[in-house]
């Protein structure tokens, strides 16, 4: 890296993170950091979020890892999830006429799979959450220069708002410095990607008449050569707009007002509405070769860029907060040695390399360039929306988008994503579940089914054990558990912090041993 650092600047405290940029990733980053009592430094170089369109779209898993921040009632007020059956996306041909719908259809993780959101509020929202936690401190203003790995530490360069240069020390860096990250930068490490030719018109409308209440339709997409339209209504009235330029059109002159309301009403005229941002944007798909160097890693939009077509941009970024994190914590606690931290490239790259496939292609539906392109689009879907069963199988993404990590062993649940079901009285399962690993069982505890040795090990570790009945509370989540595990008699799952299934055992005698992979066991 340029090294910028000098003797006359004065080195800060020594923090164990530092954490470059409060977007979404970088302040979910910190708040499940803080959570953990671990001392965090955000730096972030604007002095308030910049008032341009972001992300709309988020998932089922980003709402869950927003529930372990502890943040998810506060957010869900900006969030709109479709009720089951709901018609969430409609695909149209050219003079508008619905070719293909999707209904929400279950909620294997707590929360609808598709949901729209208010980006700017959640933001205030995460920002907030930080105030919980004394050990973590955010910086606005703060521009980040340079950096210097050492041995045993990272120091920093930043100019902080009065245009000084400031030295930090750091047990651990992270890049959630976006698309044009100078910590990437710094690491020399490449993003290997393109960016597509053309850019989109991006705006935001909102209809005052609709304030407070969640939107009434779906996402709605216009298979047009000519023009390419997105609209995605949003909570509160809020509604984004997105045109597909064409070869030779004026990026500037598209955003003024008068282009806009045109190009809006060709699609769905609309009364009382306002512009509050608009913008030109041409989306890239790219992901680093690299998430990490020794002490320095990658997350968020500095690790990978997506276009939105999947809906997992902003997706992506969160599962590296949620899976960084633990690691993060469980090595600067002695917890485990810092061999775990090579998992987070391991296991975050490889999908989200799929993820940008997956855009690429919904991207070749949803932007036809040409009228032959469109035609074949709209047939297979007009095909495709006539057999139920194909779209249910798409309705329950089977474009599996939820990651899978050790390889996915056959017939067991090794590596995969915990299903959150419903507990108590509008509860949900990781209500119950700590920020370590848990062990759950079915209907005899812990206890009974290791030996203890075993037992007293995951004890001292600060492991939860959490035995879910077939009877009372927990009766709901035994019969979903019973249904996802194709019997849950004689289970036990090994949970990691972020909830996927670190090992899922059939034990059939008594007092039997749940091994732990070595890199991840509690330090002797
Ligand atoms: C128009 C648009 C529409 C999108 N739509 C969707 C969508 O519908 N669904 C979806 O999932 N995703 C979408 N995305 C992508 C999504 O918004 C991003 O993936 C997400 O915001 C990335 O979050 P981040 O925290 O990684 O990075 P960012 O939000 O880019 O945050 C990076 C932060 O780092 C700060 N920073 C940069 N350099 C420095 C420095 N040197 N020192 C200190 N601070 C620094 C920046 O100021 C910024 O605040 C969209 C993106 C755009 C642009």
């Amino acid at each position: 890296m340029v090294n910028a650092l000098s003797n006359e600047v004065p080195a800060d405290n020594d923090y164990e993170v530092i954490i470059v940029g409060a977007g979404p990733v970088g302040l979910t980053l910190a708040n499940l950091l803080g959570i953990h009592g671990v001392r965090v430094l955000v730096l972030e170089k604007e002095l308030a979020v910049p008032d341009m369109p972001r992300a709309v779209s988020l998932d089922d898993e980003s709402l869950r890892i927003w529930q372990q921040c502890g943040l998810i009632d506060a957010i869900m007020p900006f969030v709109a999830q479709g009720a089951e059956g709901d018609e969430v996306f409609t695909y149209r041909n050219r003079s508008g006429r619905a070719i293909f719908c999707l209904t929400q259809h279950g909620r294997p993780y707590g929360y609808a799979r598709g949901n729209v959101f208010l980006y700017h509020r959640a933001l205030e929202v995460l920002n907030s959450g930080i105030d919980r936690f004394a050990a973590v401190t955010v910086r606005y203003g703060w521009n980040v220069q340079s950096f210097l790995q050492l041995p045993d530490a990272v120091m920093l360069v930043a100019r902080d708002r009065n245009g000084s240069l400031c030295e930090l020390k750091t047990a651990y860096l992270v890049g959630c410095d976006g698309g044009r990250s100078v910590i990437r930068t710094g690491l020399q490490i490449a993003m290997l990607g393109s960016a597509y030719a053309e850019s989109w018109l991006i705006a935001d409308t909102r209809d005052s008449t609709l304030a407070g209440q969640p939107p009434r339709e779906g996402v709605e997409v216009w298979c047009d050569a000519r023009c390419p339209t997105a609209s995605i209504p949003l909570p509160d009235g809020y509604r984004r707009w997105e045109f597909l330029l064409r070869h030779g059109q004026d990026p500037a002159a598209c955003l003024d007002d008068a282009c806009l309301m045109r190009l809006i009403s060709q699609r769905k005229p609309q009364k009382d509405i306002k512009v509050l941002r608009r913008l030109v944007h041409t989306y890239k798909g790219s992901v680093a070769e690299h998430y990490r160097r020794e002490r320095v890693f990658l997350a968020g939009d500095a690790a990978h860029l997506s276009p939105p077509f999947a809906g997992q941009g902003l997706a992506t970024g969160l599962r590296d907060a949620a899976n960084l994190s633990w690691k993060l914590t469980h090595v600067l606690s002695g917890k485990a040695p810092s061999e775990l931290l090579d998992s987070y490239e391991e296991e975050r790259r490889p999908h989200q390399v799929k993820m940008l496939r997956l855009a690429r292609r919904m991207g070749m539906m949803m932007m036809p360039r040409m009228r032959l392109q469109e035609i074949l689009v709209s047939c297979g879907l007009a095909i495709a929306g006539k057999f139920s069963w194909l779209r249910r199988w798409m309705e329950i993404r089977g474009e599996n988008i939820t990651p899978v990590y050790e390889g996915g062993k056959q017939k067991t649940k090794t590596g995969h994503f915990l299903i959150q079901p419903p507990v108590g009285n509008n509860g949900l399962l990781d209500d119950l579940l700590g920020m370590n690993y848990t062990i759950i069982t079915f209907d005899r505890p812990a206890q009974e089914l290791l030996n203890e040795e075993d037992y007293a090990e995951w004890q001292r570790c600060g492991t939860m054990f959490l035995c879910l009945r077939p009877g009372g509370n927990t009766s709901e989540a035994y019969q979903a558990f019973d249904r996802w595990l194709g019997g849950c008699q004689g289970r036990l799952l090994v949970v990691r912090p972020d909830r996927f299934v670190h090992e899922d055992r059939l034990l059939t005698g008594k007092k039997q041993w749940s091994s732990k992979r070595e890199n991840e066991r509690c330090a002797p």
